[in-house]
C-alpha cells in the first residue's frame, strides 16, 4: 500500500487556468490550420487528403478534450464563491458519469453524507468530474467505484475509490503534473486542473494506490461555518 500527500500552496490561482486554456488549444488549432491549408495543394492524392483530414479531426478532438477538462461547467462571469453541499454536487457529477460507468460494467456505490464547504460550484464539479472520470477510465474491464463524503471534526472529507489499474510510485509522484498521461489519447490536464481547484478551495488531496488493486483519493476541505 502506498500513500502520497499532494502539497497544497494556498495562493495558487484558478485565474491562471483561463490563460492556460487559450494556450493549450492554440497548438491543436495551429495543426488543423496547417493541414487544411495543405488540403488546398493541387492534385493531391486521395490518400494524402484522407490522411490530412484524419489528422485535422484528431486535433479537433484533442482541443475538445482539453476544453472538457477545464470548462465543462463554465458560465460567463461566474467566479462566485458560496456555501455548497458536497453531497448534492457529487450526486450531480456521478449522474453525469453514470452512463460511462455502466458502459464499462462499473458498479457505483454512493455513501454520501451531507457536508457544507465554501467554494465555487463550477470548480467543484469540474474537479470531481475530472477525478471520477479517471477512476472510471482506470477500470476498463469493470469494477467498483465508491464515492463517499463525511464530516470529520472541522473538515469535510470526500473519498473516491476505484478497483482499477492503480499507480506506481512514479505515477503517484507525477499526479497533477501537466501533460503527464499514461493514456493513448490522454491530455494529462485533468488532474492538474483538479489539484488547482482543490487548492483554491483550501483543500488537500491524498493518494493511496496499489498497482492492479486500485486507487483511493481522499480530498479534505475545511467545513463551512454553520
Ligand atoms: P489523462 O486522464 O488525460 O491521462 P489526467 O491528468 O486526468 O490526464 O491523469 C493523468 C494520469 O494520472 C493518468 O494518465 C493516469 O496515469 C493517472 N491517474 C489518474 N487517476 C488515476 C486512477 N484513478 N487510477 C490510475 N491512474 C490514475
Ligand atoms: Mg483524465
Amino acid at each position: 500500500m502506498r500513500l502520497k500527500l499532494v502539497k497544497v500552496k494556498k495562493m495558487e490561482v484558478v485565474s491562471q487556468l483561463a490563460a492556460s486554456i487559450s494556450h493549450e488549444i492554440r497548438n491543436p488549432l495551429t495543426v488543423v490550420k496547417g493541414f487544411i491549408q495543405l488540403l488546398k495543394t493541387p492534385s493531391l492524392s486521395q490518400d494524402a487528403k484522407d490522411r490530412y483530414i484524419q489528422i485535422a479531426l484528431d486535433e479537433i478532438n484533442r482541443a475538445e478534450a482539453i476544453i472538457n477538462e477545464y470548462l465543462t461547467f463554465a458560465k460567463p462571469s461566474s467566479n462566485k464563491v458560496e456555501r455548497l453541499m458536497v453531497d448534492d454536487q457529487l450526486r450531480k457529477v456521478i449522474q453525469m458519469l453514470a452512463p460511462m460507468a455502466h458502459m464499462n460494467s462499473i458498479e457505483i456505490v454512493e455513501e454520501l453524507q451531507p457536508g457544507a464547504i465554501i467554494g465555487n460550484i463550477q470548480y467543484f464539479q469540474q474537479c470531481f468530474l475530472n477525478l471520477i472520470k479517471n477512476s472510471i477510465e482506470a477500470m476498463p474491464n469493470g469494477g467498483t467505484l465508491t464515492i463517499s463524503s463525511f464530516l470529520h471534526g472541522n473538515h469535510v472529507i470526500i473519498t473516491i475509490k476505484d478497483t482499477g489499474v492503480g499507480m506506481t510510485t512514479e505515477q503517484m509522484n507525477r499526479f497533477g503534473e501537466p501533460y503527464f498521461s499514461t493514456k493513448e489519447k490522454g491530455t494529462g490536464l485533468g488532474t492538474m486542473v483538479a489539484v488547482k481547484m482543490i487548492q483554491t478551495m483550501q483543500g488537500t488531496l491524498h493518494i493511496q494506490s496499489e498497482v492492479n488493486k486500485g486507487t483511493t483519493l481522499t480530498i479534505t476541505f475545511p467545513k463551512a461555518a454553520n
